[in-house]
């Protein structure tokens, strides 16, 4: 399967694409993620990359691009993938699609996971991310057995950096100017699945699986 999840920030894509990834098997690829990991790797890129991510803009088409070409040309993800968080504009669509066609490859599923900015703002202020595997949670929603650590490896749980109020509006702003013209994009080819992500995590999966039962 290959399947790109889009939706703003906070509104389940990375606990959605958690679930997904383990149902079909295939790897989860958060440029977000990546963009983290760089960084915390001291990375030049990821330094870069981490101004953009302060500010809550989004990080210039070409590197992401080019991150992504990198990412895509790893072994494990030439029978699969689901991407989270990209492509967040439409330069980047028209480079997946290229990047696509070279490989012969196409989409199987476009995911539109949405919630009202008032939900999302609500939701973000709970959100917890493991400071060592990325893993995502929510203090109230979706918690930690023990808590602040992370289930899965032990990490810390942190709030990042830019779930602040001042940078979540701006990331917002970002989302409908920049991102929701790539929902019409992929809309013009018929292959969207709407999701409504004021849901619980399960709920939305449940739909979403139904969908994807439809689709095929
Ligand atoms: P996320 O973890 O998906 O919320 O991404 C965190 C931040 O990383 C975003 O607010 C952007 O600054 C940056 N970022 C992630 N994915 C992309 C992308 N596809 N294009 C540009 N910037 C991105």
């Amino acid at each position: 399967m290959r399947i790109i999840i889009l939706g703003p920030p906070g509104v389940g894509k990375g606990s959605e694409a958690e679930i997904l990834v383990e149902q079909f098997n295939i790897p989860h690829i958060s440029t977000g993620h990546i963009f983290r990991e760089l960084f915390q790797q001291d990375s030049p890129l990821g330094k870069i990359a981490h101004e953009y991510i302060d500010r809550g803009e989004l990080v210039p088409d070409d590197i992401t691009n080019q991150i992504v070409r990198h990412r895509l040309s790893q072994p494990d993800a030439q029978n699969g993938f689901l991407f989270d968080g990209y492509p967040r504009s439409i330069p980047q669509a028209i480079a997946l699609d290229q990047f696509l066609e070279e490989k012969g490859w196409q989409l199987d599923a476009v995911i539109n996971i949405h919630a009202d900015d008032e939900l999302i703002v609500k939701r973000i202020g709970g959100r917890r991310i493991c400071e060592n595997c990325g893993r995502i949670y929510h203090i109230v929603n979706n918690p930690p057995k023990v808590e602040n650590i992370c289930d899965t490896c032990g990490g810390r749980l942190i709030q990042r950096d830019d779930d602040n109020e001042e940078t979540v509006s701006k990331r917002l702003e970002i989302y409908h100017r920049q991102t929701e013209p790539v929902i019409d994009y992929y809309e013009q080819s018929g292959r969207v699945i709407h999701a409504d992500g004021s849901q619980t995590i399960e709920k939305t999966n449940q739909d979403i699986m139904k969908a994807l039962g439809e689709h095929h």
